[in-house]
């Protein structure tokens, strides 16, 4: 059977990065679930729909045949490079908005079945633990308070010369993971046999080395 992590938890924990560097010690594949709900949002709008329940089942078809390519630290929608596109806090929170609907939930799931693949897979998200990756050997729910996400995700957008305040960040934050945690379908939530770690006061080598622990014992 082919291992799979999980890591699952609130927006701007860290799960990318951490995700990313266990997947990378272990020689694992990736997934960024949290894109492909990104790129669904965008080819919606782009395509001229508005992201409610009103056209839940256009999108959900759109989301079931995404062309989507990870390749070299790129995201392509078809031939468009979308990396810094889906990037933007706006992008984020359309995709907490159509990651509410039912159908285009369901239409994701044999896209992130495909990511599992030998050796083995990090998967990053909301519902990796709970429904997509349910019988995978180590779940982690990654938390931080909503200070120091606000703050962490601050510092990068700073880096990135984009200006915003630690408290709007902190307030769409917060109203996202109210978003993910209220729907109906796969809220986000730990998995019952996930392990808790709260990298409030953890380096990101800590945080790694405690899942690489955790997964070889
Ligand atoms: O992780 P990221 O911030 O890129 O995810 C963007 C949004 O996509 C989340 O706020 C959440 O609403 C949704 N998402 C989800 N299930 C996942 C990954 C992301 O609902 N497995």
């Amino acid at each position: 059977h082919i291992p799979v992590i999980c890591v699952d938890g609130p927006t701007a924990s860290g799960k990318g990065t951490l995700a990313s560097q266990v997947a990378h010690a272990l020689g694992y594949h990736y997934l960024d679930s949290g894109a492909l709900y990104r790129i669904a949002a965008f080819a919606a709008i782009r395509a001229g729909l508005s992201l409610d329940a009103a056209h839940e089942h256009t999108i959900a078809k759109m989301a079931e045949t995404l062309p989507v390519r990870f390749s070299g630290g790129h995201v392509f929608l078809a031939e468009l490079d979308v990396t810094d596109a889906i990037r933007t806090e706006e992008a984020g929170m359309n995709a907490s908005k159509v990651s509410a609907l039912p159908s285009v939930r369901t239409a994701l799931v044999a896209l992130q079945h495909g990511f599992r693949r030998l050796p083995g897979l990090v998967a990053d998200g909301r519902d990796m633990g709970t429904v997509i990756f349910p019988d995978a050997p180590l779940k982690v729910y990654l938390t931080a308070s909503a200070a120091h996400r606000a703050e962490r995700r601050h510092k990068q957008l700073i880096s990135k010369g984009i200006s915003t305040t630690i408290d709007s960040l902190r307030q769409d934050l917060e109203a996202r993971d109210a978003r993910d945690m209220n729907r109906a379908t796969a809220p986000l939530k730990p998995a019952g046999d996930a392990l808790l770690l709260d990298n409030s006061h953890q380096s990101v080598e800590e945080s790694v080395a405690q899942v690489l622990r955790w997964w070889e014992s």
